[in-house]
């Protein structure tokens, strides 16, 4: 533990010899040195070219790779043990759920996640708060707090009697059930009043929800845009899970910053995506999980059909957003549950470069810089360069060569984030 006493942000430190994979997407760097002070990197570049401080503390990287620490833009922290969330929700309490969700958290910086994004659910909003003023350990949590969905919309869970739904009204329900300008508007509002930091819209059908479908679109643009609004007037954003074709006109249209899951674009939207800058966020690791093990890990029949139908065209369309030039970021939409294990959330990487045709330098980027732009962190996380946040990871298989080396926790050598190592599996200081 003598790097962790060191590396509390007291004194400078340079971390020498890694081969440098910063997140832009640019040719690796051999023999780099990083500098990192106040908890941000003051330095980073060809070891040769780059000024350590006096009385900094020196980490050996050599033969090791240096990259951003990895970012899920697109999980929920909701502290599931098991895949039947009928009983999850409604039987498990809400402070079972919430511990759980602690040692979730835990595990996704074991695993090299210095932020996640969690795209709905209450436990975030406060599990953010207790890393903030270091009660526990996690990574920088960008919560959506409750989700807004419309009246039976893919947040209205409409095998609960319609009552246990809405968090206002009830004690485990975890979305804000708004139809019309007016609610909407309320609802959004309530959302930040309750620590969202951006807000979680429903605007398709999906795959959990048992009576609509992905090709379902839900809300209309006029109530998306009084949404939009809402968020625009406090600095903020709306992603949009968003799965139909007409839901990303409706979503785009409206100004929403991400459309995560994007099953089913058309030509129109790729060519919005790109001249908006839309940021897609593709949720591979879950459909792949639900195929593979959804029937046996309890997930119900109607879940398992509609993404196994889906999946195909889902593969294909990823790989069409990507060729044209759109911006993708990776997500997981994993939950803590046995099949949507937090920790496995690199397994996003390896489906991008496996299913969608990426390159792992592709994938990385989708996972760090582009990662970064869908929690709105651009200025201060995604890429290792100066001035940004030292969040970072140190492995020790090349992940350009192989992605999935950044699933096995065996490779992930060393995690800091602000400058702070969380997790040291044998970097040594000094050289
Ligand atoms: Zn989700």
């Amino acid at each position: 533990m003598q790097a962790e006493r060191n590396l509390k942000g007291t004194h400078p430190v340079a971390i020498k010899g890694a081969t440098l994979i910063d997140g832009t997407g640019a040719e690796p760097i051999p023999d780099s040195c990083i500098v990192i002070e106040s908890g941000k990197v003051s330095a980073v570049g060809p070891l040769s070219d780059t000024d350590i401080p006096a009385g900094a503390e020196i980490l050996d990287a050599r033969g090791m790779f240096a990259l951003p620490g990895l970012i899920d833009s697109h999980l929920h922290l909701a502290g599931m043990a098991t895949d039947n969330f009928l009983y999850e929700g409604m039987v498990v309490p809400a402070g079972v759920k919430l511990l759980r969700a602690a040692v979730h958290a835990r595990k996704l910086l074991e695993a090299g996640f210095t932020t996640v994004k969690d795209c709905g659910g209450i436990n975030a909003v406060h599990l953010r708060r207790a890393i903030s003023e270091g009660s526990i350990d996690g990574p920088e949590i960008i919560p959506a707090g409750y989700p807004l969905s419309q009246t039976f919309g893919h947040g209205d869970s409409h095998f609960q009697p319609i009552e246990f739904v809405d968090a206002r009204t009830s004690r485990v329900g975890e979305s804000l059930l708004c139809d019309g300008r007016e609610e909407c508007i309320k609802a959004a509002r309530y959302a930040f009043r309750e620590g969202a930091m951006f807000i979680k819209v429903m605007a398709s059908g999906g795959v959990l929800s048992e009576r609509d479908r992905p090709e379902h679109w839900q809300f209309s643009v006029d109530e998306l845009r009084a949404i939009v609004d809402v968020a625009g007037s406090v600095g903020s954003f709306v992603t949009a899970h968003c799965q139909s074709t007409q839901g990303m006109h409706n979503s785009i249209d409206a100004g929403v910053k991400t459309v995560d899951h994007a099953f089913f674009p058309d030509e129109w939207v790729i060519d919005q995506g790109i001249k908006r800058g839309i940021i897609f966020v593709p949720t591979l690791s879950i459909m792949m999980r639900i195929n593979e093990g959804g029937v046996a890990a309890g997930f119900p029949e109607w879940g398992v059909r509609k993404c196994s139908e889906s999946t195909p065209d889902v593969i294909k369309n990823i790989r069409k957003l990507h060729d044209a030039g759109c911006i993708l970021a990776a997500g997981t939409d994993f939950a803590g549950s046995k099949l949507t294990e937090m920790g496995t959330n690199a397994l996003e990487l390896e489906l991008l470069v496996r299913l969608c045709g990426y390159s792992p330098s592709d994938a990385l980027v989708a996972a760090t810089k582009n990662a970064a732009a869908a929690c709105g962190l651009s200025e201060s996380k995604g890429t290792l360069e100066a001035g940004k946040d030292a969040d970072l990871v140190i492995v020790a298989r090349n992940p350009l060569k192989d992605i999935s080396a950044l699933q096995d926790l065996e490779n992930i050598k060393l995690v800091a984030k602000k400058g702070v190592v969380k997790v040291n599996r044998g970097v040594k200081l000094g050289i």
